[in-house]
């Protein structure tokens, strides 16, 4: 149960709109109540801003943007529903998802027309499966580029990336940027790339802790951050969610913990939880997520789940009806020499460059290495109902470490003894010293590159059709041919590194409806209360359609719950950008200051 509102309570505070949690979900969701007229408290237990959000690739995926269609990218409604009918049936049918493929478009319009918040759509970045409707590009969007130098002091609010994809003393690099940087005299272009890339970063070393120029995650946190400064969206840094506060059935407002102790804040017009989902919680990982998976999560040391406890306790319901309860990632885990733990998901840097394989522990493939990697992982867990597979090993020779890198080990490192020693990096001279070292039979781990080298030649996987889809090629070397996720594994020494499940999102949460507003086991709404982000359960059913599909909702939901909650939803248009476009150019558009 909630606390319960007693006649003698003094509020230290009071608001229309409290929300709780500043990630992707939680900052829009304060942004937009600020921008419809709400009085704002954005609460964050950290001091920082950006949550799972500012270390993430910030790729949101919302199909018939206007902002696609500009870039010559453009969907149809058609497209999409046909392809998630084909991923999700009937589960297709969802009343939410509806209203996300409706609302999207006005979405990325509202906030790029008001706010500093701003996309670019990439002509490529294909979704995850092969399926009809699958869209080559066009879906995703990404986060324009920041300056970190704009948000003045605030910029150490944002949280930082993860530390291994940092180079350089504090760089972001993003995948586009890395052709440029290993190979700078390939081409002109990469050469200018490079050098005002290195000497941006030169001048940050000298006066800021890290480079300023903010990429990906961190420049969608770092632009959500500099439009409620705009807006002068109150945020409250160290306050912490402890307690729903109820009155009649209503959330009427929380207690959050302060560094001079509790504090009791009102809510007139509602709480929205925005917490980041399960996170590091014990608990809640024992009892939603499946063995084998409950050992690490990408999500920051702050996100334990309190958003959904807090909603459960409130009398909200968990969805549990859904295909996975969180999205995976095969990560490689390291002991750092200061103690630290590195938890490096393999996203796209590794597994689908040619000449890698994965093996399980009998020392065979068993997965596409190319695909996705929450279907990398589903793999494994399938795999390992009748052989153990968890950890897998990713195994290259050096010439792979040399040219792409492995995990934390960047391309181009000469010297591996640190990872070797660390027990990181595992090797072996020969293919059967390198299986004896991972406990995996030498002669079957032969055999495996053996036959993976013959494909390799031919350019044809013909037992897992690496690849073959959009979403392999996009992600393996272009240069590379006659297939650019295979080449032949060559002489020794060869190299292992071990991948363990991981979960980058949970998309088991509270059960909402189709203005983020949380629902009891019954299905009824819990007045007062919302919940948007990774604290609601995923619209997509523990599926991952394409890059995006979390960061997506987060934001169209928070969007949804703060118009819902000032009482202005119905002003906006929905529909794709053709059904809307008229409709929004009518519509009165208010500009934010440029950035
Ligand atoms: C490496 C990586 C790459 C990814 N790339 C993408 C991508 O490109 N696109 C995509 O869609 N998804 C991506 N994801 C997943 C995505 O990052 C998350 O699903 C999403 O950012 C979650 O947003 P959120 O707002 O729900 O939570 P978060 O961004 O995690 O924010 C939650 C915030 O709540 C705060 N908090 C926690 N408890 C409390 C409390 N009690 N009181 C107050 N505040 C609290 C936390 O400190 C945190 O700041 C990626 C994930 C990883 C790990």
């Amino acid at each position: 149960m909630s606390q319960q509102l007693d006649n003698h309570r003094r509020w230290d505070l009071e608001t229309d709109l409290l929300v709780v949690g500043a990630g992707a979900a939680g900052m829009t969701a304060a942004l937009v109540g600020g921008l419809e007229g709400l009085k704002t408290i954005l609460c964050e237990k950290s001091d920082m801003v950006g949550g799972t959000t500012a270390t993430s690739a910030g790729t949101v995926w919302i199909p018939g943007s206007r902002q696609s269609s500009a870039a010559g990218v453009p969907d149809t409604v058609e497209q999409v529903r046909t392809y998630l009918a084909a991923m999700l049936g009937q589960d297709a049918n969802e009343e939410r998802l509806d209203a996300y493929l409706a609302t999207g478009p006005s979405v990325l319009d509202y906030l790029e027309q008001r706010t500093s918040v701003a996309f670019i759509p990439p002509p490529v970045h294909p979704d995850y499966h092969a399926l009809p409707g699958a869209a080559v590009g066009g879906r995703a969007l990404g986060a324009a580029p920041f300056d970190g130098r704009k948000l003045g002091r605030d910029f150490a609010r944002v949280r930082p990336p993860r530390r291994d994809f940092l180079v350089l003393g504090g760089m972001m690099v993003g995948k586009n940027d890395i052709p440029s940087l290993l190979h700078p005299f390939r081409s002109w272009g990469n050469f200018t790339t490079a050098a005002r890339l290195l000497m941006r970063q030169a001048f940050d070393r000298i006066n800021h802790r890290r480079g300023t120029r903010l990429i990906m995650g961190n420049a969608l946190v770092a632009r959500l951050l500099y439009s409620l400064n705009q807006f002068a969206v109150e945020i409250r840094y160290r306050s912490p969610l402890r307690e729903l506060i109820e009155d009649g059935g209503r959330i009427v407002g929380a207690v959050l913990g302060t560094t001079d102790g509790d504090i009791s804040v009102r809510a007139r017009k509602g709480v929205v939880l925005a917490t980041g989902g399960v996170g590091w919680s014990g608990e809640l990982r024992d009892r939603l997520f499946p063995e084998g998976t409950r050992r690490y999560s990408l999500s920051p040391e702050s996100n334990t789940g309190d958003g959904i406890v807090a909603g459960e306790r409130a009398q909200g319901g968990i969805e549990q009806d859904i295909r996975n309860p969180a999205l995976w990632m095969p990560s490689s885990v390291m002991q750092q020499p200061d103690g630290q733990l590195s938890v490096f998901p393999h996203i796209v840097l590794d597994r689908a460059k040619p000449g890698l394989v994965a093996v399980n522990s009998s020392g065979r493939r068993f997965v596409n290495e190319a695909d996705s990697y929450h279907d990398f992982v589903e793999v494994m867990l399938r795999s390992q109902a009748t052989v153990p597979s968890v950890p897998s090993y990713l195994v290259c020779d050096r010439s792979f470490i040399r040219d792409y890198g492995l995990g934390l080990i960047h391309p181009r490192t000469r010297d591996l003894t640190r990872f070797i020693r660390s027990g990181y990096l595992i090797s072996g001279d020969t293919v059967a010293e390198l299986g004896n070292e991972i406990h995996v039979d030498g002669n079957a781990l032969a055999e495996t590159i053996e036959r993976y080298n013959r494909f390799a030649v031919i350019g044809i996987d013909e037992d897992f059709g690496r690849g073959r889809s959009e979403l392999n090629r996009f992600n393996g070397d272009p240069l590379n041919s006659p297939n650019p996720c295979m080449r032949v594994i060559g002489p020794g020494p060869y190299f292992a590194v071990a991948v363990w499940p991981s979960d980058l999102a949970s998309s088991a949460g509270l059960r909402t409806d189709l203005n983020g507003r949380v629902l009891t086991s019954g299905r009824q709404p819990i007045p007062g209360l919302y919940a948007v982000g990774n604290d609601a359960s995923s619209i997509f059913r523990g599926t991952y359609p394409g890059p995006g599909t979390m960061i997506g909702p987060a934001m169209v939901f928070a969007w949804r719950a703060a118009m819902d909650i000032a009482g202005t939803l119905d002003r906006y248009p929905s529909g794709t950008y053709n059904e809307i476009s008229e409709s929004v150019s009518r519509h009165a558009r208010i500009k934010g200051p440029p950035c």
